[in-house]
């Protein structure tokens, strides 16, 4: 057995203990002689696994009756046109916060169905902040507003909930989904690619208020891009990625285990505090962020003199360390420390950069 510390930004790292359980039921799921696989999604095994999936979700994130949970598919960036087309119902356009390359993609995809506002950019320093709720220029007839609370790439964290008033909030969560308690009522609609905190690629999980599910929709939305078809066939007009489902369900149980979204918030904030502590306790690494909005979940970080990153990559690759290279568009390293990323794979980071500062600093 061994497996590496994973820190990709995603698909990522999912508990060890998720893919074992998996692997015991993969060929023989519960004694139905199947694989979930193999399974109808209509069947009354799948069924079992879906709605047991769904009720953890729904109390691990005290998600209100009011709102619907779907399973779907096209990951986040299919979001990004799902939500114009099914949110602008009539007005001619929303708000956008833009804080990054996640946020420039949403406003770009969404100028394709109404007029956005943007109302705050965090250009001028470089994506490296998040604009104070004072600096939100919201307009009171926008038909939504659209954030991302946690930048992937630049590693940038809202630390707190834009407040919208009546205008519904909308929130790109892929990579910071379940790793703290969030109070969904604050939202219209919540969504997020598994592939990053919840399971396996190829399932994108949408909460959303019931009062923003109509077929008031932008005309010519196909069938299989309106909220309402899935909400009224409980994500199962066509088939559902039912193993990604099946999977997102075990993360579910794994994460009541943890202690639920409160008990991981702490683990969290444990992790990221140590990696942050390590790198401004060192002029060798620089983490660009202002500390106010640093991401608990991708932690992107510089080595002083960029000629050493090749070496640093393929000596912690060595120490099973991997996948540390950082974006493209912001170089240097980045660490992804999602919920499923244990505490000794932090520590093990942490020891390796001291140990490599020491011989080559
Ligand atoms: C990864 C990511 C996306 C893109 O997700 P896909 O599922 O690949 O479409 C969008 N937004 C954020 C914040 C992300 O981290």
């Amino acid at each position: 057995m061994s497996r590496v510390y994973n820190f990709s930004a995603g698909p990522a790292v999912l508990p060890e203990e998720v893919l074992e359980q998996a692997r015991e039921e993969m060929s023989d799921w519960h004694g139905s002689g199947m694989s979930v696989m193999e399974m109808s999604h209509r069947g009354k095994e799948f069924m079992s696994i879906a709605e047991q999936a769904e009720a953890d979700l729904r109390e691990l994130m005290a998600i209100p009756a009011s709102y619907k949970v779907l399973f779907l598919q096209g990951g986040a960036s299919q979001q990004f046109a799902m939500v114009p087309m099914n949110l602008l119902r009539g007005k001619t356009g929303a708000d956008y916060v833009n804080t990054g390359a996640w946020s420039k993609k949403a406003i770009s995809e969404a100028k394709r169905y109404g007029a956005v506002n943007v109302a705050a950019t965090s250009e001028s320093s470089k994506f490296t902040t998040a604009p104070k709720q004072a600096e939100l220029a919201l307009r009171a007839d926008a038909a939504y507003v659209h954030y991302t609370p946690n930048e992937t790439i630049g590693g940038v964290e809202f630390p707190y909930v834009p407040d919208t008033g009546d205008v519904p909030l909308v929130a790109d969560m892929s990579s910071t989904i379940l790793s703290r308690p969030v109070d969904v009522s604050r939202y219209g609609l919540i969504y997020a690619g598994a592939q990053k905190n919840i399971g396996p690629a190829g399932l994108t999980v949408v909460i959303v208020r019931e009062d923003l599910v109509t077929e008031d929709v932008v005309a010519g939305t196909p069938t299989m891009l309106r909220y309402a078809t899935h909400a009224a066939e409980g994500s199962m007009y066509n088939t559902p990625p039912t193993y990604g489902w099946y999977l997102a369900g075990l993360v579910f149980q794994w994460l009541k285990r943890q202690g639920g979204l409160a008990g991981m918030a702490e683990i969290n904030r444990r992790k990221a505090e140590k990696l942050y502590a390590a790198i401004d306790a060192s002029p060798f690494y620089r983490n660009p962020v202002d500390p106010a909005c640093r991401s608990w979940m991708n932690v992107p970080f510089t080595l002083a003199n960029p000629e050493l990153d090749a070496t640093f990559l393929a000596e912690a690759k060595k120490a099973g360390l991997v996948t540390l290279k950082g974006h493209r568009s912001v170089g240097g390293m980045r660490a992804s420390i999602y919920n499923a990323m244990p505490e000794a794979g932090v520590q093990a980071l942490v020891d390796f950069m001291a140990d490599f500062e020491k011989r080559n600093g």
